[in-house]
């Protein structure tokens, strides 16, 4: 199924780009600027089971794409800049802004270098847990856990289930059924109980990925340091906050990743990342309460381009993730040109609800 979503969009996305339609589309559509989303950038690996791939591009894919924005006329602005666009008006110049999430090691190795060489201002979300190195990267556990085993088993809905997953195939359709059941329990901490059972019983350290793939604190204050690099809040745990049902917990979640980046860094940071950041995961509570806690800008993982409107829906911002999928670069240009996003969206040009 997902893969066939997939094929759809990207079919999609083919017949937008060779019918132009994008440029037609453009003064309709194509809003004020937009916000890119990126996790990973590394060379790629030959695995064949990388579930997460989506959330991975290359740094040569990177590169060209920092080399296409500065040939192109749009200006490309840090979070801060975005916001003073908002507030003034200011919006005679379309703009981009680059964003990572996670903190990821691999953002100081490949990526830092290119954004230093393009002189390119970009923010970073980090999730304090895992710099504090207690976080649990919960998606590479299960990847692990299936990577590792040809059966695995689990308690779904207090009945003990196994599953067979020897072929590359087995085990991408096992992840994907896992996957998708975690994502429909009810609370977040449901799924971490499940997937902490789960790393128990198959001797995977759900610590590990942490250590491994996460920026610690001394290179996150190396990177602070740099003008070009704003530090955003990510939350504590990286928890789906609309699977928290405690308002109190969630507001906390915010404010204290704020207070901990604040206290490491010596700068409060004004700009926030839900994590995930789907509808599923970031709604009108959390819009709210990253207003409430006086956050500039907060970013969901909609899809979508930024109009004037969204002055008013500030913490609730959509962004354009440039991922694995859709890394050559013809994708791209139609993404940003909002034609793509449009359609997702219903050509609703503001969605906050
Ligand atoms: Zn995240």
């Amino acid at each position: 199924m997902a893969t066939l979503k997939k094929t759809i969009i990207r079919g999609g996305l083919e017949t937008l780009y060779f019918s132009g339609l994008h440029h037609w589309m453009r003064p309709l559509v194509g809003g004020v600027g937009s916000i890119l989303t990126l996790h990973h950038v590394r060379p790629p690996r030959p695995d064949a089971f990388q579930p997460n791939r989506l959330l991975e591009v290359t740094p040569v894919f990177l590169e060209c794409l920092l080399r296409q924005l500065k040939r192109s006329r749009l200006d490309v602005i840090s979070l801060d800049e975005m916001h003073h666009r908002f507030i003034n008006g200011e919006f005679k110049r379309r703009f981009v802004c680059i964003t990572f999430d996670d903190g990821y090691k691999d953002l100081m190795r490949w990526a830092y270098p290119l954004l230093r060489k393009y002189q390119v201002p970009f923010a970073a979300y980090i999730a304090t847990s895992f710099p504090d190195r207690l976080g649990e990267l919960w998606w590479l556990a299960l990847e692990a856990v299936i990577a590792q085993n040809t059966r695995v088993g689990m308690l779904i809905d207090g009945e003990q289930k196994f599953f067979e997953c020897r072929t590359v195939g087995e085990k991408r359709e096992l992840y994907n059924a896992i996957y998708g059941y975690l994502r429909s329990l009810k609370t977040e901490d449901e799924l971490r109980k499940v997937m902490r059972d789960l790393c128990a019983t198959y001797s995977v350290d759900i610590a590990s990925f942490c250590r491994e793939l996460c920026m610690d604190w001394q290179e996150i204050t190396d990177l602070a340091a740099d003008p070009l690099v704003t530090i955003g809040a990510h939350t504590v745990n990286h928890k789906m906050l609309m699977k928290v049902p405690d308002d109190t917990a969630v507001r906390a979640e915010m404010e204290m990743s704020r207070a901990v980046l604040e206290a490491a860094l010596g700068t409060r940071p004004n700009h926030l990342s839900y994590p995930v950041g789907d509808p599923t995961s970031a709604g009108p509570r959390e819009f709210r309460i990253a207003a409430e806690l006086g956050f500039k800008t907060a970013v969901t993982t909609r899809p979508g381009v930024l109009f004037k409107a969204h002055r008013d829906h500030l913490t609730a911002l959509p962004r354009i993730s440039v991922n694995g999928e859709f890394q050559r670069q013809r994708y791209l240009k139609v993404l940003m040109s909002g034609a793509a996003t449009a359609m997702w969206n219903g050509f609703r040009r503001v969605n906050a609800a």
